[in-house]
């Protein structure tokens, strides 16, 4: 291949950045150019396209959110829209392309590897919601994001013996929520995997001031119900002024951390060479799996769910004694 496409799509991630200069200069390295599509899918239908030499990519791998921009695109999901994007990536002498973002982006990379254009996807999004592979790119930059606002609040919730609600991002994924929580020492994690009962979170933050606790911390995934009703709930069942702090946007952007930028590098140049070995014809997902890179076809990459295990939960009680 002489000449692929990259383009970034659904919600920003940090390391999205990090993951283009990837793969523009390992294709570089292999004497295949790269445009940019601006604005994802969106930009692909409006043929709104740049030339990415290696130097265009100069200082981009610490800064989060993404140059290329992202949109989400409903034009795209309509019948024709993925034939369409083939046929103008084909007009533009493009033989391939990266598409990098969440699970919906990774259904429209499906849907363009159906429609004859080999694709290499690579999942980015602060969720951590794809099920063929452990990581994806952001979710370690949200977490620590996370983890200090938590740090924070801990503070004062300790200074004024008061129980914090903090509601973290995530959809449908208690991820952000569940090693977040875990690792900031949270009385209490609600996530939607895993069921729970209020009177039961509110009964275990009450008993903890009676232990001697200055604090109680509970943080619930935004799928896991409203953090400013749950907040309600704690309060009017355990009788503690109860405060809730929703995170929500904070938690996207920033320099990527270390391991966003390693996973970064590694995934954007695995993606760029099975692309430029002929390996993507059928359309390919690179992944980690068991803490190695990896990439799986993407018609079946989709398929089943991530699971919190209930054994960490567990062990946010144990620990929170
Ligand atoms: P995040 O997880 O951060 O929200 P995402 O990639 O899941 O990112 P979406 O808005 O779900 O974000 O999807 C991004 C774009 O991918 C959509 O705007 C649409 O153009 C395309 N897309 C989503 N689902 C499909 C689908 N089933 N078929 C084809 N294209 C899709």
């Amino acid at each position: 291949m002489k000449r692929i496409g990259v383009l970034t799509s659904g919600g920003d991630a940090s390391g999205m950045n990090a993951a283009v200069r990837a793969v523009v200069r390992t294709a570089a390295a292999a004497g295949c150019a790269v445009v940019g599509i601006r604005n994802g899918f969106k930009g692909l239908l409006e043929e709104d396209f740049c030339q990415l030499p290696p130097r265009s990519v100069a200082d981009i791998l610490q800064r989060g959110g993404t140059i290329l921009g992202t949109a989400r695109c409903p034009e795209f999901r309509q019948p024709d829209g993925p034939e369409r994007a083939v046929e103008i990536a084909r007009r533009h002498t493009l033989e391939g392309m990266v598409v990098i973002g969440g699970d919906g982006s990774l259904k429209g990379a499906t849907a363009m590897a159906k429609a004859g254009l080999p694709v290499v996807g690579i999942p980015a999004t602060v969720d951590n919601d794809i099920p063929c592979s452990e990581y994806t790119l952001g979710f370690d930059t949200a977490v620590n994001v996370v983890i200090e606002a938590i740090d924070r609040i801990r503070d004062t919730a300790t200074s004024h013996e008061r129980t914090f609600v903090v509601e973290v991002m995530g959809r449908e994924s208690g991820a952000i929520a569940m090693e977040s929580g875990l690792a900031a020492g949270a009385e209490a994690v609600l996530v939607p995997e895993h069921p729970y009962d209020l009177a039961d979170v509110a009964e275990r933050i009450r008993s903890g001031f009676q232990k001697g606790k200055k604090h109680g911390i509970v943080v619930v995934a935004e799928g896991a119900g409203s953090g400013i009703e749950i907040g309600r709930s704690i309060q009017a069942a355990s009788g503690l002024e109860t405060r809730v702090t929703v995170l929500g946007h904070v938690q996207r952007g920033g320099s990527p951390t270390a391991r966003d930028r390693l996973l970064a590098a590694e995934l954007g140049a695995r993606a760029v060479t099975i692309l430029l070995a002929g390996e993507a014809t059928d359309g390919q997902v690179v992944v980690v799996q068991r803490g190695q890179i990896a990439n799986v076809p993407l018609a079946t990459a989709l398929t089943g769910q991530c699971e919190i295990p209930a054994a960490l939960l567990d062990l946010v009680e144990v620990l929170a004694r």
